[in-house]
């Protein structure tokens, strides 16, 4: 591995001379934008926080020590807006025997049933969240499988990992049910008083095609505007053209002049619908206001898989013409080493790399990169993604001059700033889940 580009000193202040910062991650533009839509600047860094971002050159700060940037890339840290931190590292004792969506679900109920306790739980999202922040995210929202007794083991356990990490990581969550669940009174008061004991005021659930789906959405819609929540769905995760819920959802939150935020996650049918159906749920989609994030490492995993068959499609929603129709689009991680997906480690550099490769997010990259960074925090709701004067010193250092550098290495020398210091975070050995999996270390 190369030596570390950079030394930060040790000092409260410095300087970061001529470093190349997206222009779309400023709050105004600062001199011209070169081919890729950089900006060269200067960053005072004071006392933790951001003092002054300015054009190269511009501000003399006297005698400040300096680091000499030499027109290489620095980023806004990461958020991830769609993740599984309750099914992380699950997968060497349980496995997706083949590798599609129907095994992923019965193989991860099984391991849930058989060993989903508190401090199993606990243990493995404190793993995936060491990860997250040894790479440079600020922000995880991640759902909570919140079925039968499941439900009252996870909430306490999510809630305290989000205590244990505030300041550090801003964590949400949102429950995952299928919709039919609904029927059951127990059910819905057990989401009920876990959101209202442990949640961040999100509702969600897993949405698919079936007879019921209106009156399943009336219900949630219905307790979501009762208690003032927003909603999370995962929805359309299939390669059936016919799955078409994303558009009732659509429908149903215009019906209703749903005031508050919601995200829809995968809708990867849409993607394989007639041109003109596909238009008229991006219209909807667009005119509800709804936030569309495509989770591209395990769309690619699942989708058109089939025993001993070349894939022919990446699994992928239909991300550009959403962007396109002015919707908020984003890519996040999805699952980490579980049955849904057997890789992954809650590195938001790896998912832009790949997503750039899977979506073609490269034409503008600029535009795209605001998909692993301000648009996921305006999603969230959070003031974080971009680098502005006054705000904490977080930020990402790389070697990397231009798009094609910085996206054709993995950036495993990249130094995570926190609050203007280096951050020595390295992701966890893998020796330390040994014992939740029965194996000898
Ligand atoms: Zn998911």
């Amino acid at each position: 591995m190369a030596a570390a580009p950079f030394v930060l000193p040790g000092a409260r202040r410095y300087a970061l001379k001529r470093a190349r910062v997206l222009g779309r991650s400023l709050p105004e533009p600062l001199g011209p934008l070169d081919f890729d839509g950089f900006a060269i600047v200067d960053v005072l860094v004071d006392a933790g926080k951001i003092a002054k971002i300015a054009p190269a050159g511009a501000v003399d700060f006297g005698d400040t020590p300096e680091v000499a940037m030499s027109g290489r890339i620095v980023l806004p840290l990461f958020v991830d807006v769609h993740t599984h931190l309750d099914k992380g590292h699950i997968w060497r004792r349980k496995r997706n025997p083949v590798g599609d969506f129907p095994s992923a679900v019965t193989a991860t109920v099984e391991d849930r049933s058989a060993n989903w306790s508190a401090v199993d739980v606990a243990a493995r999202m404190e793993f995936s969240l060491r990860s997250a922040y040894a790479h440079g995210t600020t922000a995880i929202r991640t759902h909570i499988d919140s079925v039968g007794p499941q439900t009252r083991i996870s909430w306490p356990v999510l809630a305290e990992a989000r205590e244990r990490w505030l300041g550090r990581i801003d964590v949400q969550a949102s429950p995952l049910f299928t919709i039919d669940h609904l029927a059951n009174a127990s059910h819905v008061a057990d989401i009920e008083a876990m959101l209202d004991a442990y949640g961040s005021g999100i509702l969600g659930a897993a949405i698919r095609m079936e007879p019921d789906l209106r009156d399943g959405l009336g219900v949630l819609f219905e307790l979501a505007e009762r208690k003032g929540w927003e909603l999370d769905f995962h929805v359309d995760e299939s390669s059936d053209p016919a799955a078409r819920s994303l558009k009732v959802i659509a429908d149903v939150a215009i019906e209703r002049r749903f005031q508050r935020p919601i995200l829809v996650g995968h809708c990867c049918s849409l993607a394989l619908q007639e041109d003109d159906e596909r238009q008229r749920t991006i219209d909807a989609v667009a005119r509800a206001g709804l936030s569309v994030v495509s989770l591209p490492m395990c769309n690619m995993f699942l989708q058109d898989r089939a025993a001993a068959r070349t894939p022919r499609w990446r699994g992928v929603t239909a991300l550009h013409e959403l962007k396109r129709a002015g919707v908020n689009v984003m890519i996040a991680s999805d699952n980490t080493r579980d049955p849904f997906y057997a890789y992954g480690d809650m590195d938001m550099m790896e998912v832009w790399r790949e997503g750039v490769r899977i979506l073609h997010l490269d034409y503008p990259f600029a535009d795209w990169a605001q998909a692993v960074s301000a648009s996921p925090a305006k999603a969230m709701g959070l003031d974080c993604g971009v680098l502005h004067q006054g705000g904490a010193a977080n930020m990402i250092l790389t070697r990397a001059r231009d798009f094609t550098e910085l996206l054709a290495r993995p950036q495993s020398d990249r130094i995570v700033v926190r609050n203007g210091e280096a951050s020595s975070a390295r992701p966890p050995d893998y020796a330390e889940l040994d014992a939740l999996e029965g194996l000898a270390p």
